[in-house]
């Protein structure tokens, strides 16, 4: 969705990046175009006037880092603000402590309430909840019906009561999610084509009834700066706690997610791109900032990497690291991690600068199984101390492996190399930091 944005904003800062130092008149320049291509991607004009005021304040202001130079110092601030604005954490639902916690999901109609309801339900359900979904759509049967669908592909209880008051039919199950050890229950409300008196009548009614935990708001990206203006009027007139930006998938210029906080003051808590229920996750303003920057998805590549390496695994290698006893047993249990994550393609594609790029790259697949190859034919002895590996070694390893030994002498190079790099980052950077976020 932030395709466009992205690259506007990327063609900005390579104009930055062939000078060596810049002038106020270069920031002012750089501005305007951050402004446009803002614009453009349909950000609030309100919202675009004070980002770009920030920034440009910013970047004359602050002293520039000695590890930067000024251009990669301005896309710096850029993202930092950029995160500023979409919120800096990331927000959870407010759990009470007693349960159930009452998620109440409205919006208006087609907005994607039901879908993202279920969404939701198994999300939380994969985090060891027992959510209840509600029907308080009773409008058309078909809503009620529609929910129950997704329900059962979700593995999630859904409480209904047919065409009755859902003033009722909330109060009632929420005495059902108690007798039955629902810990969450999410109500799916009625929408209407327009925010109206009656909507909002029934909605308030609601919310007094179950006092929610959790007014979330679902917005259609697909809508623009109507997204927003829709978050405002709902809070203004039921109060809402959060926003849920559904249709991120579609060709939007999704300038409303960047919107909605500096707007309405709510954070957008989830995203959805997608019918399927899978398509849903949390919101991460500093991944959608580093994407609309073009700065790849590290983070998304981190938490891959956290999914397939285990706690203890990750302590190991930290520990290792700070010993500067990472050898040649550790490369290949690495190796092995990282071919989990899938083909090395598909990993370098989600670096800083890379993306699309990589379509064009001869990425060498093979040069991984050659690598594994030679360590395996190595003995544990040499893996633990590669320095005994002498000529003879070398003829063995590279026979075994179907390699030639000058395959070897450079892998044992790279080696000594990584090693020695290791030893200068201090055993830390990225790998401690899988280690602190692995679960
Ligand atoms: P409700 O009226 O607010 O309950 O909206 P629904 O959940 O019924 O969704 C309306 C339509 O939008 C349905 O056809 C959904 O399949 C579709 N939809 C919902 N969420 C998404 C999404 O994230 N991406 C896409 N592409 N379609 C969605
Ligand atoms: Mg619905």
């Amino acid at each position: 969705a932030f395709e466009g944005l992205s690259e506007k904003l990327n063609h900005v800062f390579k104009k930055l990046k062939s000078r060596g130092k810049l002038s106020e008149s270069d920031v002012k320049d750089a501005m305007r175009e951050v402004r446009m291509a803002l614009l453009e991607a349909d950000v609030s004009y309100k919202v675009v006037k004070d980002f770009v005021a920030k920034v440009s304040q910013r970047c004359v202001g602050e002293e520039v880092l000695s590890s930067l130079t000024p251009a990669q110092q301005v896309v710096k601030i850029v993202n930092d603000e950029l995160i500023a604005l979409m919120g800096n954490d990331n927000a959870r639902i407010n759990m009470p402590s007693k349960p159930p916690c009452v998620i109440m999901m409205c919006g208006l109609q087609g907005s994607g309430k039901t879908t993202h309801a279920a969404k939701l339900a198994k999300y939380l359900k994969r985090e060891g909840h027992r959510p209840l979904l509600v029907a308080c759509d009773i409008y058309r049967p078909a809503a009620i019906n529609q929910l129950m669908v997704v329900g059962e592909k979700a593995g999630v209880k859904v409480f209904e009561m047919g065409q009755i008051d859902p003033v009722v039919i909330s109060t009632q199950a929420m005495r059902y999610a108690k007798d039955y050890g629902h810990d969450v229950v999410i109500l799916d409300t009625a929408g209407r084509l327009h925010i109206d008196e009656k909507l909002m009548d029934e909605l308030k009614q609601i919310k007094a009834k179950v006092e929610p935990n959790e007014i979330m708001l679902v917005v259609d990206a697909m809508t623009g700066q109507d997204a927003v203006n829709v978050a405002k009027a709902f809070d203004e007139a039921l109060g809402i706690d959060s926003v849920l930006m559904s249709k991120l998938d579609s060709d939007t210029r999704g300038g409303a997610a960047l919107s909605v906080l500096a707007v309405t003051g709510k954070p957008i808590k989830f995203v959805g791109m997608g019918e399927k229920l899978d398509e849903f996750e949390r919101f991460h303003p500093e991944r959608m900032a580093s994407r609309i920057l073009g700065m790849g998805d590290v983070l998304t590549l981190v938490e891959k990497a956290e999914a397939v390496m285990s706690k203890s695994d990750a302590e190991k290698l930290t520990k290792k690291l700070q010993e500067h006893s990472f050898d040649m047993n550790d490369l290949l249990d690495q190796l092995k991690q990282i071919r989990k994550m899938g083909s090395l393609k598909s990993i370098i594609s989600m670096l800083p600068g890379v993306g699309d790029k990589v379509k064009d790259m001869d990425v060498d697949e093979k040069q991984f199984s050659r690598i594994e190859a030679m360590i395996t034919s190595m003995t544990k002895k040499e893996r633990a101390k590669p320095s005994i590996i002498n000529p003879q070694r070398k003829r063995r390893i590279a026979a075994g492996s179907g390699t030639k030994v000058e395959d070897v002498n450079r892998l044992l190079k790279q080696f000594e190399q990584m090693q020695q790099f290791m030893k200068q980052m201090g055993g830390g950077g990225k790998t401690k930091m899988f280690a602190r976020r692995a679960r």
